[in-house]
């Protein structure tokens, strides 16, 4: 029969169970196919933590959320079948376990008469064979590493139970008998993508607190280095060998295996006393998200569509952790197996600490024990931690050995009540974007270069050309008119000669012809003259005709000299886009230094969570959330990039391009200014200098909706300051952005607008005129959308409003019914109280503590069905202040008291 309190462990195992319920049972990422369907219920539940393509955190190294999902250990039994030994000296005694495995479950006789029972998740019977036994216990967890979540797979057990024989089995012999490792690898290997993924793995053992590197036993004391920022643990010293194909991998196996033996004939150990550890680590490229940017914008090498790229692709990096533990049987303290008593202190101390690791968790004790041990901090993740755990323990069936067994049992049934949160181990790839950027930016400035090469030339031909070309013509002209001087300079001597000649002739001749030949003489001069007149007259026309000519080729001249003008005016043109050109690189440049700086910066701040006002950006802003988010000291360093580009070029110069004709320029400046707005410094002079009426004027105007959402996400920004909340106000702020909100197709333009309500719900002062403004209904209209994102900037809101409301009750002031309740609140939020989503789920249960610390409101609340959230709130709530101040609420409500008296509730 089942003794009570040891099934206590196991009922506590299936109640864990029923909780996570049907809704949150995982469903396989959509994107690659599953390497097959789950095998059985000890499938995996997971789920990924950011929603659907979107990526849901801006301005973060990390891109996916931050919050887990909870997940509970699997732990799997596992029975050896009897032995050689075993069949002949317990022929006669039957084992000291039964199992039932349809029930999943393990009867553990103590006697003839008496047994006690236990649950596991699964149950696997001395024939399960190694393919059940990998799919039940491994599957679930390598498809989730290869989803980009954490995992550990881990035996564990006494001395030849079969660890090895689960976890490491190469199955050279018979391909049947494979192990976990060999099996995991294979699903691995046939799942990525090698030219985008790539898989690494080290291999190790810890013995005697010193971990020994089994690729390279040399290096025998590897340090483990602790992340200060993120609590990671990592082995920088650990040789890390790339796989690229299952051949590689088995040689790996087996060159570990040699050294194992080796290492432990030299120290005079047995592989029953040290953990072996294999860690895989899987990097894939995330697809169809960034990278579709990134391919499109190479194809038409655009410069503005390079802006459109500048989110970094992403990257999950996962690591799957495979534990055979030592052996799990006590060794003589005395030292009999020939150690002294401190090395058998030491020998036990990683296998101890981790038992009383997984005590205080299954506790839920405030302190655990992690540092003890090398084992224990090397686990950190996987118990407790963000990685899905899959333990098996295995068990003998002799009864000779039933304390060792017993001993098994109850450490898988503690084991179960382990609760981890695991998370995606996604983050943006700033280096390959950098590098992208880099490769882009140096093809811009070469294509400027060629073209303005290109220009001058072509400019320099023309105006040579038709330097030539006028030289020529003056040339010519000169030349055709001394020519023609010439000849009639010569004709008209020569006439004046023959009439010279003709006038002596006509002196000499005799008196009395003089009579005769006057008259004859008379016509032959009057012949001559009209001759002479003739010539004149042709040689007037020539010289006319010669005028027209030059004066032809004048005009020509002056077509030349403005073909010469408008080349200059073209080369002028050319010469102002370039600077256009310059200027956006100048841009480009500063978010490319302003890039890798938040790479850096972002790893911190995501750790330090983010405070109450502030909003994500979007990832067209992703410059803009982690400097927001910094500590004060950050401010003193070196100026940001962003923020020298805005020192150069002028805040009121960044403010007029708001208003540029150009679309790509309005752009770009509007996310300048959101940069810039993100960084409380600058506030005050975007605010002063006119930023903030010109980002409420586009809300207005623009048609753009990558505009407004920037916009909106900049106002969020400035949102945090209280001056700047009455400003948004006083300019209709609320209108706009709920205008901005009912336009809205995008879901991260919903949750700039979300936002920057949001901040202005939290300002005392003006709660009555928000409300007025039609704020809380905007808030709530945009829950339609559904996206968790813009859910929790509502919720943000409502928690905002409602403390405030309960602050001004608080201090006196006479208050009516909650303006939340008037505007209808109350069911969206009893609907979302207990969101799955811990960022909504927080803002709500706070909003609902506050309303309900006012006894106007408690009608509504009773009525409308928050009681019960509220009474679940203070008994769940897994932060403490949270559950403190429901039951405070409770208590103190006179109406609420009376509904659970009458309802027979106990707070
Ligand atoms: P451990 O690693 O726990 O010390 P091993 O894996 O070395 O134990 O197993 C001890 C012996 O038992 C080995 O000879 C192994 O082949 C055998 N063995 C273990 N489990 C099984 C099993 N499920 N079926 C058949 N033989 C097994
Ligand atoms: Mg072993």
């Amino acid at each position: 029969m089942a003794s009570g309190a040891r099934n206590g462990g196991a009922r506590a195992g299936s109640k864990m169970d029923r909780q996570q319920g049907p809704a949150a049972t995982p469903k396989p990422a959509a994107g690659k196919p599953r390497l097959s369907a789950s095998a059985s219920a000890g499938g995996a539940a997971y789920r990924r933590t950011s929603s659907g393509p979107l990526p849901a955190a801006g301005g973060g190294g990390r891109a996916s959320s931050d919050s887990g999902v909870s997940s509970r250990v699997r732990v799997a039994v596992r029975l050896r079948p009897r032995n050689a030994e075993e069949q002949v000296a317990d022929a006669d005694f039957a084992d000291c376990v039964e199992l039932q495995p349809e029930l999943k479950r393990l009867k553990l006789r103590k006697n003839n008469w008496e047994s006690d029972t236990f649950e596991f998740d699964e149950v696997l019977t001395e024939f399960s064979s190694q393919k059940r036994v990998y799919e039940v216990v491994a599957k679930p967890v390598v498809e989730s590493v290869l989803e980009g979540y954490n995992g550990t797979v881990m035996a564990y057990g006494q001395t030849g139970t079969g660890k090895t024989f689960t976890l490491g089995r190469l199955g050279d012999e018979d391909t049947a008998a494979r192990g976990i490792m060999v099996r995991a690898m294979e699903d691995i290997l046939a799942d990525i993508t090698p030219e985008t993924d790539t898989i690494s793995l080290s291999y190790l053992q810890l013995y005697m607190e010193m971990i020994q590197d089994l690729l390279d036993p040399v290096n025998d004391n590897i340090a483990i280095v602790e992340d200060p920022r993120t609590g990671d643990v990592s082995l920088p010293g650990a040789t890390v060998v790339e796989v690229r194909d299952q051949k590689s991998f088995m040689d790996l196996l087996r060159i570990g295996e040699a050294h194992r033996a080796a290492a432990n004939t030299k120290m005079n150990t047995e592989s029953s006393r040290s953990h072996a550890i294999l860690m895989v680590n899987v990097r894939r490229a995330v697809k169809g998200r960034n990278e579709m940017d990134v391919s499109m914008s190479a194809e038409n090498g655009h410069s503005s569509s390079m802006m459109g790229s500048l989110r970094p692709p992403i990257v999950r990096k996962s690591k799957l952790v495979v534990v055979d533990l030592a052996g799990s049987e006590r060794i003589d303290k005395s030292g009999s197996e020939g150690h002294t008593l401190e090395e058998a202190k030491s020998i036990n101390l990683s296998l101890s600490s981790l038992g009383k690791c997984i005590n205080a968790l299954a506790e839920s004790s405030a302190h655990v024990p992690v540092r003890d041990s090398k084992l224990t901090r090397l686990l950190k993740d996987s118990f407790g931690g963000t990685a899905r755990t899959s333990l098996v323990v295995t068990i003998g069936p002799s009864p000779r050995h039933r304390g060792e067994t017993t001993s098994t049992i109850m450490f898988g049934q503690r084991a179960m009540k382990v609760q981890n949160m695991v998370k995606l181990k996604e983050e943006f790839d700033y280096k390959s974007l950098c590098r992208r950027l880099d490769i882009e930016l140096d093809k811009l400035i070469a294509e400027n270069e060629r073209q303005r090469k290109y220009f001058d030339d072509e400019v320099e031909r023309i105006t040579t050309e038709a330097q030539c070309r006028v030289v020529e013509v003056e040339r010519e002209c000169k030349i055709a008119l001394e020519n023609e001087k010439m000849k009639y300079h010569q004709e008209y001597l020569d006439s004046i000669k023959i009439l010279e000649e003709k006038w002596k002739v006509h002196q000499q001749s005799p008196k009395k012809e003089v009579k005769e030949t006057e008259s004859t003489s008379n016509g032959d001069v009057h012949d001559l003259l009209q001759n002479e007149k003739m010539l004149r007259q042709s040689a007037e026309d020539e010289s006319n005709d010669l005028r027209n000519q030059l004066l032809h080729w004048k005009k020509m001249e002056a077509t030349a000299t403005a073909e010469v003008v408008k080349l200059r005016r073209m080369l002028d043109t050319e010469a102002s886009q370039k600077d256009k050109f310059e200027e956006e690189i100048a841009v480009l440049k500063s978010q490319l230094m302003q890039l890798s700086l938040d790479a850096d910066e972002t790893r911190m701040s995501l750790d330090t969570g983010d405070g109450p006002g502030k909003i994500f950006p979007g990832l067209d802003s992703l410059m803009s959330h982690t400097r927001s988010s910094q500590p004060r000291e950050q401010s003193n360093g070196p100026k940001a990039p962003v923020a020298k580009l805005f020192e150069q070029v002028g805040l009121q110069k960044i403010l007029s391009l708001l208003e540029s004709e150009e679309p790509d320029v309005r752009v770009h400046a509007v996310k300048v200014v959101a940069n810039l707005a993100a960084e409380e410094a600058n506030q005050e002079k975007i605010v002063e200098a006119g930023g903030l009426t010109s980002l409420l004027m586009l809300l207005r105007s623009s048609e753009d909706e990558t505009i407004r959402r920037v916009a909106a996400g900049a106002i969020a920004n400035l949102a945090m300051n209280e001056t700047n909340q009455d400003l948004i106000m006083a300019q209709g702020g609320v209108t706009l952005l709920s205008m901005t909100a009912s336009d809205a197709e995008d879901p991260q333009t919903l949750r700039m607008v979300a936002g920057a309500i949001a901040n202005l719900c939290g300002n005392d002062k003006l709660q009555a005129r928000l409300r007025g403004e039609g704020g809380i209904k905007a808030l709530l209209g945009m829950v339609k959308c559904g996206h968790p994102d813009v859910l929790a900037q509502v919720a943000r809101g409502i928690a905002n409003f409602a403390k405030c409301e309960s602050r001004a009750a608080t201090q006196g002031n006479k208050v009516g019914r909650s303006l939340l309740v008037d505007d209808g609140a109350l069911p969206w939020i009893v609907k979302n109280a207990n969101n799955e989503a811990a960022p909504i789920r927080r803002h709500i249960e706070l909003a609902l503590c506050h309303l309900a610390q006012h006894e106007v409101n408690a009608k509504d609340i009773v009525s409308e069905g928050a009681l019960w959230e509220l009474v679940r709130i203070s008994r769940d709530c897994s932060r403490e202040d949270i559950r403190m101040l429901a039951y405070r609420t409770l208590t103190s409500s006179p109406t609420l008291q009376s509904e659970m008296r009458r309802l027979r509730i106990e707070c």
